[in-house]
């Protein structure tokens, strides 16, 4: 947990122990604090989360394992963290007073000690191809928004992990809004058990996609926490081979990922072909080299047959030309990848405009025919802006601070 929760004075003394015995999973702690500070240094800001909010735990951002030691601290057998986890994740329940299989003692004390901060659903629209776009409500009046797409090619959750984003990619609206501020883990997986309960999903399987609003790189810690919770096998237990997380290529947050035990699905977001027009269009490209994001992907531990999936945005006149096709497919030689085509989404304020189909499509032979696979991505929820890059909450201006933090991150 984090450290500011520790120091936090404020809780009611009922609940104190609850905090200190967090010190059990000090391990789980230190490998996270050492991925948080090698990736401050390139990221000031970083993983400065949303924890210390409340005086009181968050429940539904604690690993199982640490909600064991935070139980057994306080007499409870270790089996009850499992069947709190049930009951959140499996069957969608967040009030401990309807836990009926708990001690009421017990029930009382997760409902005096912990905050359950589920996103509240606002609204919620749906597009003439079946894609859902849900508006939540954060516990401090922020929004987000997250996508369910019925059929690509099952049922898809696309998951936002920051409100707002830093990196300010030109074609990108959530990018417009800069950075407001990081998820947390619960709010991160919150927006899969809000939706899948909203949805009435019952067992069917689905995949999730980091693809909403937000750098999930750049939100390292609480990212990786949400997927431990989302995969923990008294939860939903959802296995990592349906989870795709999309970055754009945070070098050092990269190679702590390779370094990870759970490991889900990398797509990069690419774009362009030199580091020329890359900084033009995604401006942290300043920070990383194209060859250095290329060399980390060549060392990355892939499964036998996995792939990594480079996104290219393309945008007329731009990046969509012949010679384009053919220095990516260079670029990528060597490298166990497929390549995902997105054609841009236009929305009023993305100074781009959206190549002709026969662009498109002259585009992914020239990669099919030199053995890249490749393909195109449909669309989803235009209409209702739901689509890749269209995600945006209106009306949250941001703070000196914010703005300032922002900057940062990109100069
Ligand atoms: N920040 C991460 C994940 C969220 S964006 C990333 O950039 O990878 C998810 C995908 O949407 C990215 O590949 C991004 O390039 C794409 N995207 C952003 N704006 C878009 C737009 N206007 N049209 C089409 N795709 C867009
Ligand atoms: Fe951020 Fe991804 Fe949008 Fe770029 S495309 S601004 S990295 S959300």
């Amino acid at each position: 947990m984090g450290r500011k929760l520790l120091q936090n004075k404020e809780l009611p003394a009922t609940c104190r122990h609850y905090t200190t015995s967090m010190d059990a999973g000090q391990a789980a702690q230190r490998r996270a604090t050492i991925v948080t500070d090698t990736v401050r240094q390139v990221l000031p800001g970083a993983s400065d989360t949303v924890l210390s909010q409340s005086p009181r735990l968050e429940l539904t951002s604690l690993e199982r394992p640490e909600l064991e030691h935070a139980l057994v601290a306080r007499g409870h057998p270790r089996f009850r963290a499992q069947q709190v986890f049930q009951w959140l994740y499996r069957r969608g329940m967040t009030d401990p007073a309807a836990m009926l299989d708990l001690p009421s003692e017990l029930r009382r004390e997760l409902a005096d000690c912990f905050d359950v901060r589920t996103p509240q659903i606002v609204s919620r629209e749906r597009s003439t191809d079946g894609t859902e776009k849900f508006l939540l409500r954060l516990a401090d009046d922020r929004r987000i928004e997250s996508v369910f797409i019925p059929d690509s090619p099952g049922p898809t959750f696309c998951i936002s992990t920051q409100v707002g984003c830093a990196v300010g990619c030109t074609f990108c609206l959530t990018g417009r809004m800069g950075l407001v501020r990081h998820l947390t883990a619960g709010e991160i997986a919150g927006q899969v058990r809000v939706l899948r309960q909203a949805l009435a999903l019952g067992t069917v399987p689905f995949n999730i996609v980091l693809m909403g609003m937000g750098e999930p790189l750049h939100n390292y810690d609480e990212t990786m926490r949400a997927l431990r919770i989302l995969a923990d096998p008294h939860g939903l237990a959802i296995p990592m081979r349906r989870v795709t997380l999309s970055t754009i290529g945070l070098v050092p947050a990269l190679e702590q990922l390779a370094r990870e035990p759970l490991m889900p699905n990398l797509a990069i977001s690419l774009h362009a072909v030199t580091d020329e027009q890359r900084a033009a269009l995604v401006p942290i490209a300043r920070k990383y080299a194209l060859e250095d994001i290329l060399k980390t992907c060549r060392r990355f531990p892939l499964k036998k047959r996995a792939r990594i999936t480079f996104e290219y945005v393309l945008l007329a006149g731009v990046n969509d030309s012949p010679a384009h096709a053919r220095t990516l497919a260079k670029r990528l030689a060597g490298l166990k990848a497929k390549v995902n085509l997105i054609p841009l989404n236009a929305a009023a304020g993305i100074p781009f405009e959206r190549p002709e189909d026969e662009v498109v499509n002259r585009f992914a032979r020239i990669l099919a025919e030199r053995g890249v696979t490749v393909s195109v991505r449909k669309s989803r929820g235009r209409d209702i802006r739901a689509a890749c890059g269209q995600l945006i909450v209106e009306g949250t201006p941001l703070s000196p601070a914010q703005r300032l933090a922002t900057v940062a991150f990109v100069t």
